[in-house]
């Protein structure tokens, strides 16, 4: 596991999913966390898990879409936790809520963390920001020709649109930020086992349709995401910035 004592990491989304998983994994790891969602009590659950094992932590309700919402949470976590090491900007939504509030949080939320985030970072002296991507921000999605009821899931193009556009904002704030001691990266997950995936996962040709996608043969699981964040969040990937790294059983490979 890698070495994040003394840090303080605010996570977004932290209430589920990926975002708790990586929540509690930093935590384990020594990171001090800010447990940010839109919904409010699933993130004081996972701050208290947190707290349960001995580690640091609170707790906050934020609306990524919303700037000012998104600079309290950046300044609450300084003057609650002592500090701002890292940002794991990760709430998003799937792509059923429309174009509109797809773009809002998966993309406009991201650039309210990166672009205020970046700039606190470089002013405390510099730091490392995580942005969740996915395969969607590499490729298309696609959905079983085998059965016409299921096609590629509704707002699959907003959903893909923004997840590009996050991988877009990662490269660009590397470059800006490069010289301004602020590491910029990016995790593109393949199907993970989360709520999000659950309506997929409960229709069997779905199923193994979005399974067969990944050359491992099955879907990831929400810890081995917080493991590739961690490790980007650490001081071993002190040279690493602007890349997209695709965290997903081969599903970019072919
Ligand atoms: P999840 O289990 O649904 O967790 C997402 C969390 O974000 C939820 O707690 C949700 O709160 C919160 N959230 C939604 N809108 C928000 C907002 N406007 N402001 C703050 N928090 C908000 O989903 P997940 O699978 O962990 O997804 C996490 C990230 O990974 C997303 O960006 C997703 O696009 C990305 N991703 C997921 C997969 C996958 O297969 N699961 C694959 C690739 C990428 P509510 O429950 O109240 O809505």
């Amino acid at each position: 596991m890698p070495d994040l004592s003394g840090l303080v990491t605010l996570i977004t989304g932290a209430g589920s999913g990926i975002g708790r998983a990586s929540a509690l994994h930093m935590a384990a790891c020594g990171s001090a966390v800010m447990c940010a969602d839109l919904d409010g009590e699933a993130a004081k659950d996972t701050a208290a898990r947190i707290a349960e094992h001995g580690g640091a932590s609170a707790a906050l309700q934020l609306d990524v879409s919303s700037d000012e919402e998104v600079r309290y949470a950046l300044t609450h976590t300084i003057a609650t936790l002592g500090g701002l090491n890292v940002i794991f900007n990760n709430a998003g939504v799937g792509g059923g809520f429309g174009w509109d509030r797809t773009l809002a949080v998966n993309l406009t939320g991201v650039y309210n963390g990166l672009f205020h985030g970046a700039q606190m970072l470089s002013e405390r002296g510099g730091g490392v920001i995580i942005n969740t991507a996915s395969v969607a921000g590499l490729v298309g999605l696609s959905g079983p020709a085998s059965d016409p009821t299921l096609p590629v899931t509704e707002g699959a193009g907003a959903y893909t649109a923004a997840k590009h556009g996050v991988v877009g904002l990662t490269r660009q704030f590397a470059v800006t930020y490069g010289k301004r001691g602020v590491r910029v990266n990016a995790i593109a997950p393949g199907y993970i086992v989360t709520p999000m995936t659950e309506p997929m996962r409960s229709e069997e040709t779905y199923e193994s349709y979005i399974t067969d996608l990944h050359p491992m043969g099955r879907l990831g699981q929400p810890e081995e995401v917080a493991a590739a964040v961690a490790f980007l969040a650490s001081p071993e990937a002190s040279f690493i910035t602007g890349v997209v790294l695709p965290v997903d059983g081969g599903y970019t490979a072919r």
